[in-house]
C-alpha cells in the first residue's frame, strides 16, 4: 500500500460514534476547512444500532451530510461493533493504519469519561492514545499493510460538548473561536434525525448552551475548548496571544 493513494491531512478527529466529533468540536472543524486546511474524521464504529435508526445505512448517510456541511475532507467509518467498543490490539492497529495512510498533523479525540452516556467513548480514547504511538513505531511493518510510519507531532483531547466544563488534570486548556461556524456545527448535528428527533430539541440548547459558555470564558460569542496532552509551547508569544 502506498501513501501517495491518500490525501495527506491537517487534521483528523476520531469519535467512537457518528455525531460524536459534531458535537465535540463541529465548529472547529469547520472553521479549519474554511481557513483551508484539510480535515478528517474517523467514526470508530457506525452507531448502530440506536433507538430510532432503521439501521446504518441511514446513520451512514446523516454521518456523510454532517461531513459535507463541515467541510471535511475525508470521512472512514471504521468497522469496530457499536456498544461493544473495546481497546484491544485489532482496534488500535486499525486505527493506526488510517493514521499512517492520511498523515494527520493533529489527532483530536476524547479526553474523558462520559458518565451515564456510552461507554465506548472512553475506550474510544485508549484506542486513539494507543493508535497515536502504534503509528509511529518501526520494525513492526506487518501489522500495517507495509504503510510507512507516521508521527502525528500533536494530539489534542475534546470533551462532549453537552457538558461545558474543561478537563480535569490537564494544564494545557485552549479554546478556539466557532462564533462564525456555530450555526454550520448544529446544522451538521441536525443531519443526525435519528439521534435527534423533535423530542430530542433540548439537545440542541444544550450545545448552543456549551459553546456560549465555553466562548465566554475566553472572549468569544462561542468556542470549543481542547486541552493538549503536551504544555503549549511558542517562540512568539505576541503571535501566539494575539495571532489570529
Ligand atoms: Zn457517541
Amino acid at each position: 500500500m502506498e501513501t501517495q493513494d491518500y490525501l495527506q491531512l491537517d487534521v483528523i478527529a476520531v469519535g467512537a460514534h457518528p455525531d460524536d466529533v459534531e458535537i465535540a468540536c463541529g465548529g472547529t472543524l469547520a472553521s479549519m476547512s474554511r481557513r483551508g486546511y484539510r480535515v478528517g474524521i474517523i467514526d470508530l464504529t457506525d452507531g448502530e444500532p440506536t433507538p430510532n435508526s432503521p439501521g446504518p445505512d441511514v446513520r451512514l448517510e446523516e454521518a456523510a451530510k454532517a461531513a459535507h456541511l463541515l467541510g471535511v475532507h475525508t470521512r472512514v467509518t471504521l468497522e469496530l461493533p457499536n456498544r461493544r467498543l473495546f481497546d484491544t490490539f485489532e482496534a488500535r492497529v486499525m486505527l493506526a493504519k488510517e493514521f499512517r495512510k492520511y498523515r494527520p498533523a493533529v489527532v483530536i479525540g476524547f479526553g474523558d469519561k462520559t458518565p451515564t452516556a456510552s461507554p465506548d467513548h472512553w475506550q474510544a480514547m485508549q484506542i486513539t492514545d494507543a493508535a497515536v504511538f502504534y503509528s509511529r513505531l518501526t520494525k513492526w511493518d506487518e501489522h500495517f499493510d507495509g504503510l510507512p510510519v507516521h508521527a502525528v507531532p500533536v494530539q489534542l483531547y475534546f470533551r462532549l460538548a453537552f457538558e461545558p466544563a474543561i478537563l480535569s488534570g490537564y494544564h494545557s486548556h485552549f479554546t478556539v473561536d466557532i462564533t462564525d461556524t456555530l450555526e454550520t456545527k448544529l446544522q451538521a448535528i441536525r443531519c443526525y434525525q435519528t439521534q435527534f428527533p423533535p423530542a430530542k430539541e433540548y439537545v440542541f440548547d444544550r450545545i448552543r448552551g456549551a459553546a456560549l459558555t465555553s466562548g465566554a470564558a475566553a472572549g468569544f460569542h462561542a468556542g470549543e475548548t481542547f486541552v493538549s496532552t503536551r504544555a503549549l509551547g511558542t517562540r512568539d508569544m505576541m503571535k501566539f496571544l494575539f495571532g489570529g
